[in-house]
């Protein structure tokens, strides 16, 4: 099956939306959007991205269900199957990858479980397009071999992070959702062993109108004077302190 074939009545794809900018998403991502019946979208899908669906879709926020402040997953699956089922053409829009930190696994198996017709349409992640907008390579044959991609929210005492096989394991750790829990991060890594100089970058809203750089050390990121807005990626390593900067919008 080609990925940008158009979608079939009944038809789900789960695409991802990229980081912002519209010129970032893949073709098949462009296609489907321009060509389907209901697009239910997250909050961080951009305007942009959105404008470039026909004027007969459906546009609907699934951040903002019903007027409520938040549809639970359960709720998004359940719309999700509600419009398959009654023939509609319809793109699943996630920020990013739908598969990373995206819960697109879970709206797969609510739809594979019935049967319905499904397409997934990888994204690039915020993770690999943050960084890049600041001249930040995610790995530097000089600096790792590895790399980690973790969630922010897990950054407390009774977390699943094993801090300091992290810090050993991983010379560079990329966080999502980190902005809130930038001091508790940092603080968790410093504990854990990781040096108090070394670099941290912050890309809030990358690729967009407001995307904005900080730089510091990880000191100072514990120490809370690292301005740290959501949406952001978090990268720490050495690859931030030799960064090549090659845009001046930041
Ligand atoms: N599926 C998405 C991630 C969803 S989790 C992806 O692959 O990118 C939400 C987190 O993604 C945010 O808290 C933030 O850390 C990150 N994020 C998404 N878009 C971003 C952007 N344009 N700039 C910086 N961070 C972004």
């Amino acid at each position: 099956m080609k990925l940008d074939a158009p979608l079939r009545a009944g038809e789900v794809a789960l695409v991802g939306a990229g980081p912002g900018a519209a010129s970032l998403l893949t073709l098949a991502a462009a296609s489907l959007i321009a060509d389907c019946d209901v697009i239910v979208h997250d909050a961080l899908v951009s305007d942009e991205v959105l404008a470039m669906a026909a004027d007969s879709a459906e546009i609907i926020a699934a951040g903002k269900r019903g007027g409520r402040p938040s549809a639970s997953q359960d709720d998004i699956c359940d719309l999700l199957i509600e419009l398959a089922q009654a023939g509609k053409r319809v793109v699943r829009l996630k920020g990013g990858d739908p598969f990373v930190f995206g819960r697109g696994g879970e709206e797969v198996r609510a739809l594979a479980k019935l049967g319905i017709a499904f397409r997934i349409i990888p994204g690039i992640t915020a993770g690999v397009a943050a960084p890049a907008m600041a001249g930040i390579p995610v790995t530097d044959r000089s600096v790792n071999a590895t790399l980690a991609f973790l969630t922010g929210h897990e950054a407390n005492d009774d977390s699943r992070m094993d801090w300091p096989a992290l810090v050993r394991a991983f010379p560079v750790l990329v966080f999502y959702m980190g902005a809130r829990n930038l001091e508790r991060i940092a603080s968790c890594l410093l504990k854990a062993g990781l040096d108090a100089q070394t670099a941290v970058a912050i890309i809030h809203a990358a690729t967009t109108d407001h995307e904005q750089t900080t730089i510091g050390s990880l000191q100072a990121a514990a120490a809370g004077q690292l301005q740290a807005q959501s949406p952001a990626i978090v990268i720490i390593g050495d690859v931030v302190a030799s960064r090549t900067i090659w845009r001046d919008e930041f």
